[in-house]
């Protein structure tokens, strides 16, 4: 294995290496890299000289996967086995998407909690992160396949307005792919990039940066001072791209054809030759001034002029959430110096035109819009490599900060590679009834497991008032100052009780010591995400097995004999899995639990409700 070696001060790779830049997109992902001769960014092709990577996965029959085009027709053809849209999940509970639920034709596990989602094909179940993987693995795929070499890092983007735990499942994606991730930065960061801004260190500047791609839209104001780019407000639409503008002109050409949307719902082909023709007439138009085609002999045809008619209240839409993020940044129109356009749907005339108008000035429009977040991570990625020596780079934390969490898991709070000082936290609560006092063991490395990792310190946060498990809001903040020292701060936040401490989170560590433990960690990744997510099902598990344990103790009386002996054999079985080891048997014995007694649950719940509401007014 290659030796890799780090530089403490900056966190940067001191040996030249091809690190690669990727853009995880919800409809096109693709990757990019600095040309070693040219010095300039370029998204690498497959051999259909194509460089989009559609982010589709289809599940064979046979344990196959396939991604990106060669997975894209079974989205008609096979639609319970065929994923599309994952980036929407990553970091999501069931809760978070529950409204939209609908969008998915795939099976989104839903049991209403908090739990993160789970994707079931089959008698598999995937996390997002795990499906993420499988698009990045072909990436990185692909990036050797045409470089002639190992490609094992990388720098990921995601949107402006991704949060703490989707930023993480991005990386835990990475790094099931086998990619170490130097670092996640934001789209709008990285389309600035590929037009050069922020590359001189003395420029300041103001940046909208307007991304319409395939199912999403979002508007980023950006300012940059001395090289940093800072997100002054985001705003957006998470279901609206250019997928609905083809929506509308399918609807025009179901009516030219004389059909109707139910009758295609029995005809699975025609909608699918209907949908890629709609697809054609939106591109064709974005050059052309007409479009038409013949569907099994008919006749369809559309105008640009009846296409921007059609798209103008989505357009109108768009302009809302630039006027919304321009107040929330406290600036007008005219304040914005440079806007930057993203994503394929940007190619549309009317779109350009519409925003264009907007802030009263041109738009940058050279750089390709579905290239130009991946070609901004190549140069990101190129910097961080350290071969682009005029551009400073912020102290960054060599490895990453976190605490422990159930199952003796690391809970990274602060990633490595951020940049010092920050500040990031988290909230937690209890999982035992009347618990007064909270263990907070802080840990220091990349493993999934923290017996794995280095320990820093150790402190109990005392004097809890007694509370129901789950109701204490017990907040965790890590202060990472400029000379490397963290100090970790806990408070409850309905009792207001707090306690902190301080720790030097590198303290005593040799460069060859990072290096060995960032090394470790690739070498573990994983198996480490494996055990991760066992351990995981595993806590799921033994929770709903106390759950149903309680429930069928405090509602004896309610429950028949019947619902009682099956109610058993299903925790038995639970016990069973558990002990067997295996994830996904653990989740589906899991899963048929819940359903088991979801009736009853509800059944008993309403009783109760019925008895509370006994006697009272209303
Ligand atoms: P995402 O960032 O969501 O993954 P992309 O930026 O790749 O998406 O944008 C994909 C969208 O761009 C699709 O709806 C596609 O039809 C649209 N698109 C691609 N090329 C054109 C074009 N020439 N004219 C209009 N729309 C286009
Ligand atoms: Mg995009």
């Amino acid at each position: 294995m290659a030796k890799v070696s780090i530089n403490i001060a900056t966190g940067t790779l001191q040996q030249e290496e091809l690190i690669v830049g990727i853009d995880l997109g919800t409809t096109n992902s693709l990757v990019a890299v600095i040309h070693p001769d040219t010095r300039q960014p370029v998204a690498l092709k497959d051999v259909d000289q194509t460089t989009l990577v559609p982010s589709i996965l289809h599940f064979g029959e046979q344990g196959s996967i396939s991604v990106g085009h060669s997975a894209r027709p079974f989205l008609e053809t096979d639609p319970s086995n065929t994923i599309y849209s994952v980036k929407r999940l990553m970091g999501k509970s069931y809760k978070d998407i529950s409204q939209n639920s609908g969008f998915f034709s795939y099976k989104v596990i839903d049991d209403d909690s908090d739990r993160l989602v789970k994707i079931q094909v089959g008698q598999k179940f995937y996390s997002p992160i795990e499906l993420s993987s499988y698009i990045l693995a072909e990436l990185k795929h692909r990036a050797e396949h045409v470089l002639k070499t190992n490609i094992s890092k990388c720098v990921i983007t995601v949107p402006a307005y991704f949060n703490d735990a989707q930023r993480q499942a991005t990386r835990d994606a990475g790094k099931l792919a086998g990619l170490e991730v130097l670092r996640i930065i934001n789209e709008p960061t990285a389309a600035s990039l590929a037009y050069g801004i922020g590359l001189n260190q003395d420029e300041s500047k103001t940046i909208a940066v307007y991304d319409l791609g395939g199912g999403t839209f979002d508007v980023s104001i950006l300012k940059l001072t001395d090289g940093i780019f800072e997100v002054l407000s985001t705003h957006g639409d998470t279901y609206l791209g250019g997928d609905d503008f083809d929506h509308l002109i399918v609807k025009q050409f179901i009516a030219q054809l004389g059909l109707t949307e139910e009758e295609l719902h029995t005809h699975k082909a025609l909608a699918q030759t209907i949908r890629l023709s709609a697809e054609q007439a939106k591109k064709t138009l974005s050059d052309q001034t007409s479009f038409s085609a013949e569907i099994g002999g008919e006749k369809v045809h559309i105008t640009r002029d009846e296409f921007e008619s059609l798209i103008q209240p989505l357009i109108e839409k768009t302009l809302d959430s630039c006027r919304q993020s321009l107040k929330d940044s406290g600036l007008s129109p005219a304040d914005i110096e440079t806007i930057v356009m993203v994503g394929g749907s940007t190619r549309v005339p009317a779109v350009k035109n519409a925003v264009a108008n907007f802030f009263g000035k041109a738009v940058n429009d050279t750089v390709n819009p579905d290239e130009v977040v991946a070609l901004g991570a190549a140069i990101q990625a190129d910097i961080l490599a350290g071969n682009n020596k005029e551009v400073l780079l912020l102290d960054v934390t060599p490895l990453s900060l976190g605490i422990e969490t159930m199952g003796g898991l690391m809970d990274v709070i602060i990633p490595r590679n951020s940049k010092i000082p920050s500040r990031a936290g988290r909230q937690y609560t209890t999982h035992k009834d009347g618990q007064s006092g909270i263990q907070i063991a802080v840990y220091q490395g990349e493993r999934d497991l923290v017996k794995d990792n280095r320990k820093l310190a150790e402190f109990t946060l005392s004097g809890i008032p007694g509370m129901p498990a789950g109701l204490p809001k017990v907040d965790i903040q890590f202060i990472l100052n400029t000379d490397g020292i963290l100090q970790v701060k806990a408070s409850e936040l309905r009792s207001g009780i707090a306690q902190t401490i301080e720790v030097k989170p590198q303290y005593g560590l040799t460069d060859t010591e990072v290096e060995n433990m960032l090394l470790a960690s690739m070498t573990h990744a994983k198996e480490d995400i494996q055990l991760r997510a066992l351990v995981e099902a595993t806590t799921e598990a033994e929770q709903m097995l106390q759950l149903t344990e309680n429930f069928l103790h405090k509602h004896q009386v309610h429950i028949t004999e019947a619902e009682q002996a099956s109610a058993r054999l299903g925790m038995t079985q639970l016990q069973d899995a558990i002990q067997g080891k295996d994830k996904n048997a653990i989740m589906a014995a899991t899963e048929a639990l819940n359903q088991l007694t979801t009736p009853f649950a509800e059944r008993v719940m309403d009783i109760a409700v019925g008895e509370a509401l006994k006697g009272k007014e209303i």
